[in-house]
């Protein structure tokens, strides 16, 4: 039986050179600082956080660290 773990998400407030968003999980090495960073939720995939982190910034991508886990 598969236990599906979900964890916190929080989108990158300040984006990237490219204009794009990074959603990480809470336990990301690069998470950004509580003051640079809006909490999106609990959920069970990346996929999910990212679609609601789309109604703050358009331009929201999964970190590339956090995703292929
Ligand atoms: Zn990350």
């Amino acid at each position: 039986m598969n236990e599906i773990k979900s964890s916190n998400y929080y989108v990158d407030k300040n984006p990237q050179d490219n204009g794009d968003h990074e959603v990480h999980r809470e336990d990301c090495k690069k998470l950004p600082n509580p003051a640079s960073r809006e909490y999106l939720g609990n959920f069970d995939c990346c996929e999910d956080a990212v679609e609601k982190a789309k109604e703050i910034f358009s331009q929201s991508i999964e970190c590339f660290y956090c995703s292929k886990e």
